[in-house]
């Protein structure tokens, strides 16, 4: 079992403020999709950072993918699942399509573990995103993804991310990590004891 590390909502905050100016200056979302339910307090706080004065803020779109089920043991976060199952998905629907044609679009989760997930996301967003584009007769305008996390871990992953993706600076990482189970504020029973185990068991 991998060792388990604490992470606070302070240190959730300060790593999207490291990351916000990197991108701003270099990939200037006009829309954010989170992976639900570890990026949505990421992207929502990410769009704090990245609101430019007299702009709106960055609209938030929501996914939700599966890996990890709960197969009643307890512990569910421990079960790795080895397929992704959508729980929520984009309104497919021309005219929200439509808005998200020729832009560019930063994927939020909060970490990289496999990359299973991840694959999944982009893989399955581009496809749908093409398909609107033939739809509406959009094939011409170039829609790039783009993908931020809190945390990658430093280990083989079972899942690929388009190559240029990886080489052209459209994935970023707050932070790496070793190959630990990190445990994140919002799934604290206890606060209070979360920090505390935090404080012992930080994230270095
Ligand atoms: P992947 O598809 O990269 O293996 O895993 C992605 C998902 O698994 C994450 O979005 C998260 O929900 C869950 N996960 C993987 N590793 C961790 C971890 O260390 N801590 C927590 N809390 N969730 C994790």
């Amino acid at each position: 079992m991998p060792q388990k590390v604490y992470v606070t909502y302070n240190q959730v905050h300060k790593l999207c403020q490291a990351s916000a100016d990197k991108i701003l200056n270099t990939i200037q979302p006009n829309l954010m999709i989170a992976i639900g339910g570890g990026g949505y307090v990421p992207a929502r706080i990410l769009r704090s950072f990245l609101k430019r004065a007299g702009e709106p803020n960055i609209p938030i779109q929501a996914i939700g993918l599966s890996l990890y089920e709960d197969l009643g043991r307890g512990d569910p976060e421990e079960v790795p699942g080895t397929k992704v199952t959508r729980t929520q998905w984009l309104d497919l629907s021309a005219l929200e399509m439509a808005n998200l044609i020729g832009k560019n679009i930063l994927i939020v989760d909060e970490v990289d573990d496999t990359r299973t997930t991840l694959e999944y996301a982009v893989r399955e967003l581009q496809k749908d995103l093409e398909a609107a584009q033939k739809q509406l007769g959009r094939e011409g305008e170039t829609t790039n993804f783009f993908v931020f996390v809190l945390h990658n871990k430093n280990k083989p992953k079972k899942g690929l991310l388009p190559e240029k993706m990886m080489e052209s600076g459209h994935y970023l990482a707050a932070l790496t990590t070793d190959d630990v189970w990190i445990c994140y504020p919002w799934e604290a029973k206890d606060i209070d004891e979360h920090d505390k185990l935090a404080r012992e068991n930080p994230l270095v």
